[in-house]
């Protein structure tokens, strides 16, 4: 919990607005002032096509039931790209990974959002993430390659075995993203190069 914005705030619903950017991820209290203030003084420019932004997407706001990324349409418009190679296929954790691929724009085939990833400590079985739904899109056929772009945490790698195992008698091809990765290290985190070539440089999957 963050701690209450002090009470200079000028009206309750200012005072509002700070604490609900306070909670944002990145945000303490000093940023979200600092934010505040800033859309404030920019009414026209700044708060109202903010506004609009949340408006919009609230009411598209959709999970694509395909493979299960985030986004204002269902299917999502990864999905519904005809230019995309459907053979290739990169499996993440998390929609803020699938976003740090894109911005490499190197990856030209599909992907599919897990949702988090496998945790014998927190009791995460394969169900309750979005993998059975992957192993159905992978038995629909066409799919020659697999890249395991999980985390390069202790979870990742368990999930990534996880579904390398289960897929060991299809005759597709499972990479996963090799070195330049940091051991510990979080896709979403990391400098766009870095990730430019762990996924250009993805080996078989040992
Ligand atoms: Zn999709």
């Amino acid at each position: 919990m963050q701690p209450p914005i002090s009470s200079i705030m000028a009206s309750h619903e200012i005072e509002l607005l700070a604490q609900s950017l306070a909670r944002l991820p990145g945000l303490g209290p000093r940023s979200a002032r600092r934010a505040v203030l800033h859309l404030l003084k920019r009414r026209e420019t700044a708060l109202i096509p903010l506004l609009r932004a949340l408006e919009s997407v609230t009411e598209n706001l959709a999970t694509c039931d395909s493979c299960g990324n985030v986004d204002t349409t269902n299917p999502c418009g990864i999905c519904d790209d005809p230019r995309r190679d459907v053979r290739m296929l990169c499996v993440v954790e998390d929609v803020s990974d699938l976003w740090a691929l894109e911005r490499s724009r190197l990856f030209p085939g599909k992907f599919h959002v897990l949702g988090g990833r496998l945790s014998a400590l927190e009791g995460i079985r394969p169900e309750d993430l979005n993998i059975p739904r992957l192993f159905s899109r992978i038995a629909d056929g066409g799919i020659d390659e697999i890249v395991l772009a999980m985390n390069a945490t202790l979870e990742g790698q368990t999930t990534a075995h996880y579904i390398a195992e289960r897929l060991e008698s299809t005759p597709i091809r499972i990479t996963q993203l090799a070195h330049g990765l940091p051991v510990g290290g979080e896709l979403d985190y990391l400098d766009d190069g870095t990730l430019a070539q762990a996924l250009r440089a993805r080996r078989p999957m040992s």
